[in-house]
């Protein structure tokens, strides 16, 4: 459906498929979001790498079910496992942290909800909005109260990769990386390069089933970002392959 790689320093898309998708469809980002929640909690303060919280597998918020899909892991869940199990009640717990329109501020700061410019032509912007406590924890999920274009997300991606040297993002990269490593995102591993990735799965209103996956790599040293959105049940297994091979082509030799 639509997938950008673009270089960071530059600002630039080097490669882009369905540039039209990329502009103007909106929806929610799912659990693409989550390393974003997670840095604004810990820019603000509000949590540290080092804490804790054990995943009780099931969680509701506003009556909706939204429990966890890893499997059993042996250890509590902390920022970068959250990550890289892509642990719902994890986020939501510490979710809870956010002052109102704490979350929506920092999204919006990342550009998660601008017009990026990367592409000519008009583009759509995305929301970020959410009013009670499980609003916010739904939006910290990507679930709801957040929309965004594949541009805006990629917006938001790259200006996290340009803080892959600030201390306060070594969880969330180490995250990212554990997604791909061993997390949903696994099939856009590459051989000699580490790629720092997240994928989302999301159910629109509409029926249709959005699948994604956003990213940068190397992730210490980022030279690319890339976003895909496909239209499958899995961020996994429908997104990250082709991000995967994007990023194959990107780095020849080198992957
Ligand atoms: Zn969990």
């Amino acid at each position: 459906m639509a997938n950008i790689l673009m270089s960071i320093r530059e600002r630039r898309v080097l490669t882009c498929q369905g540039s039209e998708i990329a502009k103007r469809w909106l929806g929610a980002p799912g659990s693409t979001v989550k390393p974003l929640s997670l840095l604004a909690l810990l820019d603000a303060g509000k949590v540290n790498e080092n804490e804790e919280f054990e995943c009780p597998g099931q969680l509701i918020l506003a009556g909706r079910s939204l429990n966890c899909s890893h499997p059993k892991v042996p250890v509590p869940m902390n920022v970068s496992r959250a990550i890289a199990y892509s642990c719902n009640c994890a986020v939501a717990h510490f979710a809870q942290r956010f002052a109102p329109g704490e979350l929506e501020e920092a999204l919006l700061r990342y550009g998660l909800a601008s017009r990026s410019g990367l592409l000519p032509g008009t583009e759509a912007v995305g929301f970020a909005g959410a009013e009670t406590g499980a609003e916010q924890q739904l939006q910290a999920l990507g679930e709801q109260g957040v929309t965004a274009t594949p541009l805006g997300l990629l917006a938001a991606y790259r200006r996290m990769a340009r803080r892959s040297a600030d201390p306060k993002m070594r969880p969330i990269i180490e995250g990212m990386e554990g997604a791909v490593e061993f997390g949903t995102a696994q099939r856009a591993r590459l051989q000699r390069v580490r790629v720092a990735g997240k994928t989302g799965s999301v159910r629109m209103p509409s029926g249709f089933q959005a699948a994604w996956f956003a990213g940068f790599a190397p992730s210490l040293l980022p030279e690319v970002a890339v976003v895909v959105l496909a239209q499958g049940r899995s961020g996994g297994s429908d997104a990250a392959p082709v991000a995967g091979r994007l990023l194959r082509e990107y780095f020849g030799a080198r992957a």
